[in-house]
């Protein structure tokens, strides 16, 4: 079959590989895979998790073409979706119900080959069956829409919450998603015009766009005075995580969901005064089988795919994003 492997940082070779399946694997015929954050900081080199050579691709969706000998309860045929998440189940950590925490985790596409390839073989356990109106070419969606369900039930979303989300990439649309589906009013803030049009698609009730208004007004303005429910940071950077924490209103929430190596100042007084809770939200908790149910019952959420290319152009496509050259929501390799 063919493949994008990773051969070295920036480099993508398509190649012919031809590996057995294991008896413990579902082989997977990649419909169409999406490329996320993570396989761009791999592409530079920045996954200290991932060996070479690897074909990367987190988020799968395809059809099974064959089981291993031991696999049970899997039909060749079936329409799936892949959770690349896999957890050791046994450590105290998961049996207290954070696999997404677990020490031993390890991620389909960066601990193992993932979707970027005409097969991908994935443990049953990590796969979850499609209904028939859920559409292949983007149900890949379903990886990304469960780091937001997460962030969101991390951040305790409310109807009548006022929430800041930081950020109108893939996540922060995702978070924006499930806080309109609790019944919450969504301000997101970015700096991309297009991304700022696809919240207001969403149903976020207000954009900023932080080069041409200033946000802590316009937080103000939106939450009349008090401060923000719930505020999202799905960007990842000093400057937006300490925006954030000025915008709390009493009893605020605060999830940090964006990927920073750093410290941040946190405002200790006002976080006390306001009596803050702060979570970060990692990965997701069981959380596909109600994605796919959004998925099926919100199809309007597929345009969050902007673009479909074809494995070939994977290393072109990888360079853009990296350069931040191409503006994109969810690219998605396709397969098939
Ligand atoms: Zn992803
Ligand atoms: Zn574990």
């Amino acid at each position: 079959m063919r493949a994008a492997v990773l051969t070295e940082p920036g480099t993508i070779e398509i190649r012919l590989i031809d590996r057995p399946l294991p008896a413990d694997k579902v082989a997977v015929t990649t419909k169409a895979a999406g490329i996320c954050g993570t396989d761009i900081h791999a592409f530079g080199g920045h996954n200290p998790f991932l060996t070479f050579p690897r074909v990367m691709g987190h988020e799968i969706a395809g059809t099974v073409a064959a089981v291993g000998s031991e696999v049970t309860g899997i039909r060749v045929g079936e329409r799936v979706v892949g959770n690349p998440y896999a957890e050791c189940a046994t450590c105290r950590t998961c049996r207290r119900g954070h696999p997404n925490l677990c020490p031993d985790l390890t991620v389909t596409g960066v601990h193992s080959d993932g979707g970027f390839a005409e097969q991908a073989y994935v443990s049953p356990r990590q796969l979850y069956s499609l209904p028939l109106s859920v559409d292949l070419d983007t149900a890949a969606l379903v990886e990304p829409l469960s780091i937001g369900a997460e962030a969101v039930t991390n951040g305790n979303v409310q109807a009548d919450d006022r929430v800041v989300i930081i950020g109108a990439g893939p996540i922060g649309l995702a978070c924006l998603a499930f806080a309109v589906e609790r019944g919450a009013t969504a301000l997101v803030v970015d700096r991309i015009p297009g991304r700022l049009e696809r919240a207001r698609e969403l149903g976020a009730a207000a954009v900023v766009n932080t080069l041409a208004d200033d946000p802590d007004d316009r937080v103000k303005a939106f939450t009349a005075g008090v401060g923000a429910d719930v505020v999202i940071e799905a960007v990842g950077a000093k400057e937006t995580i300490e925006a954030g924490l000025r915008w709390f209103g009493p009893a605020g929430r605060y999830v940090l969901l964006g990927l920073y190596d750093g410290t941040v100042e946190l405002p200790t007084f006002t976080a006390m005064r306001l009596g803050l809770r702060f979570t970060a939200s990692r990965l997701n908790r069981g959380r596909f089988p109600e994605c796919i149910e959004y998925l099926r019952t919100h199809p309007h959420v597929t345009s969050l795919v902007t673009h479909q290319i074809a494995l070939e152009d994977l290393q072109d496509t990888l360079t853009l994003l990296t350069r931040r050259e191409l503006e994109a929501c969810k690219v998605m390799v396709q397969l098939h």
